[in-house]
């Protein structure tokens, strides 16, 4: 069963080729569909021998999001899920520290991603060690940790957030002061929207902190009555400007919602595009920065992983079990 994180409705991966197609035609032209069919269709009857599921980030793009995935959302939806799901086999259609969260979720499960050098400039700002320097320095202050991190920096942690649920994470410890990270400014936005002090680190997604206020204007000089969304993991100078600031799934949301005519999503290319597939009659404005990271996973990766079963994800065991707890606290909170 095909879930997501948005309101809308996503398209059912078992689906016959043409009424697949339909779901992208206005993306993908038909000579490139000829091209992508055959992996697609190989996908299919793989997830079907082997009991697999895909899951897939907002940031995918549309020939996996609309095609191949069984779940698609952000990251809370996707921890969410991969706890839900039966299939013995995860095809994770992300980054890495989103195939260790699911194996954190699922280890009697065989979870795999098809690119094993899918990282993440945040999860790459902050180690363990940081974490243990950071309670000498700061005892008894929680630590608030950011799904987009390893399972080893989860570890040490209290609890994991992500964008959707950080306030509320924050607010439920009932502490006047926390650590958060390890994104800047999500911490700061987070802030702004709390009493609670919080301490930051100094990590930043490589995607949104290069959007600026500028940037803003200028979509406003030249495009007239345009709504402005950004995700939080943007510099707080650029929230301070937009129309509504919110995770890939509340800034999808917003657009089922309020149907603006001309939107612009500060966020990876990708969003753009699959939203924009949901909602026709929309103009959506496309300034946007590419993931690199999440731009390895593509359809014929999908398709080698499947077939050779790699590349497994597993989580050291002496780290599994602290790290399952900051995730499963999350759940429950959040
Ligand atoms: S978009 Fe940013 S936070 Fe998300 S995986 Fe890429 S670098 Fe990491």
């Amino acid at each position: 069963m095909l879930q997501s994180a948005s309101p809308t409705p996503t398209p059912a991966a078992a689906l016959p080729m043409p009424e697949l197609y339909r779901r992208v035609e206005r993306h993908i032209p038909p000579f490139e569909w000829r091209i992508l069919a055959d992996d697609i269709a190989a996908i299919l009857r793989l997830k079907a021998e082997r009991n697999a599921v895909v899951l897939a980030h907002n940031y995918q793009t549309p020939d996996i999001f609309h095609t191949v995935a069984d779940i698609v959302g952000d990251s809370l939806a996707l921890a969410r899920e991969a706890e839900r799901t039966d299939a013995d086999v995860i095809v994770l259609a992300g980054v890495h520290f989103m195939a260790e969260t699911a194996k954190l979720l699922n280890p009697k499960k065989t979870v795999l991603i098809p690119d094993l050098k899918a990282g993440c400039s945040l999860a790459a700002s902050i180690t363990a060690a940081d974490i243990r320097l950071l309670r000498e320095r700061h005892p008894g202050v929680p630590i608030v940790t950011y799904v987009n991190t390893s399972a080893a920096v989860k570890a040490e942690s209290d609890v994991c957030c992500t964008s959707s649920n950080a306030k509320k994470i924050i607010e439920g410890l009932g502490v006047p002061k926390v650590i958060m990270l390890p994104d800047e400014y999500l911490a700061r936005n987070t802030a702004a929207q709390t009493k609670v002090e919080i301490i930051a680190w100094s990590g930043h997604c490589e995607v949104h902190e290069r959007f600026t206020p500028e940037d803003i204007r200028s979509l406003r000089e030249s495009h007239h009555g345009i709504i402005v969304l950004a995700h939080p993991e943007c510099p707080p100078e650029v929230i301070a400007e937009c129309d509504f600031s919110g995770s890939t799934a509340a800034m999808a949301g917003y657009v089922g919602k309020e149907r603006p005519a001309r939107v612009v999503l500060l966020t990876e290319c990708s969003m753009s595009d699959n939203v924009a597939l949901q909602y026709p009659d929309l103009e959506f404005v496309r300034p946007c920065n590419l993931c690199p990271h999440m731009k390895r996973i593509t359809l014929p990766k999908i398709r080698c992983s499947l077939e050779t079963m790699t590349h497994e994800v597993t989580v050291d065991p002496a780290i599994a079990d602290r790290a399952r707890r900051t995730v499963e606290r999350m759940l429950t909170m959040g």
